[in-house]
């Protein structure tokens, strides 16, 4: 199938790792992958698209999220990390039934799809059903079951937890077309063990899997380990050979000097979650130091309990905006370096280099962005509009791998009603 996008312009690959804005412009895609870029309408059989002046961008990819989280809404607000999670999230999550879980994450992919996402790193358990739904709703997902163990003496061959998380990845990785991939993960440092940490890393590493953790969330975390160790928990994953992986590290906001060149040296990247961050009080992570050091730092919302939403352009908004104030420097971060990292970054650690720009030969994951609102207008820069002023709401379509997912209000592949009459009953069995 070719269609044609028109009617609208678009951020599209600048060749040099940026960000170009082509008006008008003109987006021809074959089946699943963009063919045509240019200001000139195409001569050919296309089937064309109006978008009505909407601003294209690439679709974005939630680089750290807990999708069915959903179902935990803003519960424990106000709590620090460690009483909010284990007396507000962890009684819950033990509650939690496969069905829930199903619901959690339908309602979560609605969600990510009304606000522009088309890709996100989800670390939860009970993952199948998020591998059923991805293969019909069309979304592009990175799925980590984590390992998680108290016991010093218990080895990857006896954990439940490891097993499950292999079988995910030999049962799943790859499939629905590469738009399923599965990755490894360690919880965190605080909520593992040596032994196991290293035996089942180099086990996920023979099978070539990528790595998904939490790292240096918080001061208490970060100086615990210390304490205990004698290491900062970047070095205590690098010591165990997780690193040899490629490695997604979550939070990183207490990283030392050095924490930041070792995960340079193996290619680890960082992502941010500033509401997360913020709504906890865990603190602010050296972004700017990140990206001069040329990390390949990504974006996530973490899961809605501590977020309290999966809407990316609020986490794009925050990261434009928090460092500046920090640092007392309004050029420490720039609107360009955060739409890349909410894009082509978020695809590069997903290991996924056919998408995350808009270029010729990349995957069509593409989102389109309702430029006709009094917020948006007068617009002299589109990158700069659509960081400062923009809103998830704004979105009008979302597409994966040339298909239409969401436009305008309504689900193309998800039946919305249904998901939140099953959420509603899981609300009831969770709650009362
Ligand atoms: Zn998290």
């Amino acid at each position: 199938m070719q269609q044609l996008l028109l009617n609208c312009s678009a951020l599209i690959d600048d060749g040099n790792g940026g960000f170009r804005h082509l008006n008008p412009a003109y987006v021809g895609i074959t089946d699943d992958t963009i063919t045509y870029l240019g200001d000139k309408e195409p001569q050919g059989d296309w089937t064309k698209k109006d978008l009505h002046g909407a601003l294209l961008i690439p679709g974005l990819v939630n680089g750290h999220t807990h999708a069915a989280m959903t179902l935990l809404r803003g519960l424990g607000a106000g709590l620090p990390l460690d009483r909010w999670l284990n007396e507000a999230i962890f009684p819950v999550e033990d509650r939690m039934t496969r069905e829930d879980m199903a619901a959690g994450n339908a309602l979560a992919q609605l969600e990510m799809l009304r606000t522009g996402t088309t890709s996100y790193s989800d670390m939860y358990y009970n993952l199948e059903t998020e591998a059923e739904l991805c293969c019909s709703s069309g979304m592009k997902v990175n799925l980590a079951r984590p390992i998680t163990c108290f016991d010093p003496n218990e080895s990857a061959a006896d954990s439940y937890r490891a097993k499950e998380s292999l079988e995910l990845f030999d049962a799943w990785h790859g499939k629905a077309n590469g738009r399923i991939r599965v990755d490894a993960s360690i919880h965190a440092e605080y909520t593992c063990q040596e032994r196991i940490a290293r035996e089942y890393a180099a086990l996920c590493r023979k099978r070539g899997m990528r790595m998904h953790i939490h790292l240096s969330e918080t001061v208490k975390e970060h100086e615990v380990c210390k304490a205990k160790y004698g290491k900062t928990p970047t070095e205590w994953f690098r010591d165990l050979g997780v690193f040899d992986l490629p490695t997604t590290a979550a939070h990183c906001v207490t990283l030392e000097d050095g924490d930041i060149e070792i995960l340079k040296a193996y290619g680890v990247s960082p992502v941010h979650n500033p509401s997360s961050n913020l709504k906890l009080g865990s603190g602010f992570m050296r972004l700017p130091k990140l990206l001069q050091g040329g990390l390949n730092v990504g974006l996530g919302t973490d899961g809605t309990a501590s977020n309290d939403n999966l809407n990316m352009f609020e986490e794009m908004h925050l990261a434009a905006l928090i460092h500046n104030g920090y640092a007392s420097d309004p050029t420490a971060i720039h609107a360009a370096d955060v739409l890349k990292m909410a894009t082509r970054n978020g695809a590069l650690l997903q290991g996924r280099d056919d998408t995350g720009v808009l270029a010729l030969g990349k995957k069509a994951d593409i989102v389109a962005v309702n430029m006709d609102a009094p917020h948006l207008v007068p617009s002299f820069d589109p990158l700069v509009t659509l960081l400062y002023s923009a809103q998830g709401s704004d979105v009008c379509m979302t597409m994966v791998d040339g298909k239409v997912l969401y436009e305008n209000g309504t689900y193309k592949t998800i039946d919305a009603d249904k998901v939140y009459f099953e959420v509603r009953a899981a609300q009831k069995r969770l709650y009362s």
